[in-house]
């Protein structure tokens, strides 16, 4: 096994993935990149359907793989014949096609550039640090297994596929019970019209397969330890008129120390939300707590959060997308990237 010399492994063929593959080659920071993903490198699970009525719930500007082009997607979309407000919130299917080309391209670049790139398609299995610069990467699939030896590696292996309750598991082969709802249509074929269905969850996938299982007139209920639906937006854009307190983060962030798991600790999830709700009651409109629904049932909740969203009195939703990119940029630059 010979290493090479500047090599970077990317484990994950999803938006990660391309978004961190397309930075490498920008940056020429490998001379050889192992893309290591089963499957086609683009969509991943959440990008792959096909089904129109699956859509994003972030909006089209903030869809960029191209940290230094956050309007990337919007052109993306624009040459390709489709014109979209910055707002709108577009069919994933169209981000799975963004992710796909992107990646094609920076392929070609990567090239011109003299830099190798391999697709392996393989699962990681293990890593092995050898030495300061090098690590042995055991990776398999059903048919073969495969190592390699890489000076770094990056994972993009994202939050997987939807999993299975304990209780349910012995009885994966039952043929009512579907284990996903990707894809989509494998689904919908298996589910005859106007069937009663328990979807259970209540998050984004379990609220894909409601929307598509409502459309052919199912009866569908909807089961899940939290009841709590995902919070409703009319759209999740960039609004500089919400000026943070970033040196107010900073001091946040300077009081957690990485421990041995690396797991973001609750207690810093807590302190950046009980800035997010300071934040709001500086801002002249809706008073906080007017911007959130506090009825007991959550369909009542949907309810009251639809039509705050449709009455523009969902001020979080503007302040959403610079809190997130703020704290990321604190996280980089404390951690060096
Ligand atoms: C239903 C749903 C809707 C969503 N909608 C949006 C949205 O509209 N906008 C948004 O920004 N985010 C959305 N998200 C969040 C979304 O998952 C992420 O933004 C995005 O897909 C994350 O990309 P990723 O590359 O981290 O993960 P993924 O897209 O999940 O990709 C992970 C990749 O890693 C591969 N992989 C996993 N394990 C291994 C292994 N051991 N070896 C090799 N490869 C491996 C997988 O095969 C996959 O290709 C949604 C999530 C869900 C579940």
């Amino acid at each position: 096994m010979k290493q090479d010399e500047n090599s970077v492994a990317l484990v994950g063929g999803g938006a990660a993935c391309v978004a961190t593959f397309v930075a490498l080659v920008k940056r020429r920071a490998a001379k050889t990149i192992y893309v290591i993903a089963p499957g086609e490198i683009g969509p991943g699970l959440v990008f792959g359907n096909s089904d129109d009525d699956l859509i994003c719930n972030t909006s089209a500007e903030i869809m960029s793989v191209m940290a230094d082009a956050p309007q990337d997607f919007l052109l993306y979309l624009r040459q390709n014949g489709r014109y979209v407000s910055p707002e709108a919130f577009v069919p994933r299917s169209w981000v799975g096609a963004y992710l796909t080309d992107r990646f094609r391209d920076y392929v070609a670049i990567a090239c011109r550039r003299g830099i190798k790139v391999v697709h392996l398609p393989y699962h990681f299995h293990s890593a092995r640090v050898i030495d300061a610069c090098g690590h042995e990467l055991k990776l398999a699939r059903d048919d073969a297994s495969y190592s390699l030896v890489v000076t770094d590696v990056i994972f993009c292996t994202g939050l997987g596929a939807p999993r299975l309750p304990d209780l349910l598991k012995p009885h994966i082969d039952h043929p009512r019970l579907i284990c996903s709802p990707y894809p989509e249509a494998d689904m919908l074929q298996r589910i005859p019209k106007h069937s009663r269905v328990l979807v259970v969850g209540s998050k984004l996938s379990a609220v894909d397969a409601a929307v598509l299982l409502g459309r052919q007139d199912c009866k569908v209920s909807m089961v899940s330890p939290s009841g709590a639906l995902p919070a409703v937006r009319s759209r999740s854009i960039r609004n500089a008129r919400f000026r943070l307190d970033r040196s107010w983060l900073e001091s946040i962030f300077r009081r957690w120390t990485p421990g041995g798991d690396a797991s973001y600790p609750k207690g810093l999830r807590h302190a950046y939300l009980k800035y997010f709700v300071h934040h709001m009651s500086t801002l002249a409109g809706p008073l906080w707590r007017k911007q959130f629904s506090g009825a007991h049932t959550c369909d009542q909740r949907l309810r009251d959060q639809i039509s705050l969203a449709e009455l523009g009195q969902s001020q979080w939703q503007d302040v959403l997308v610079d809190l997130v990119e703020t704290i990321n940029a604190i996280h980089a630059k404390t951690r060096g990237c």
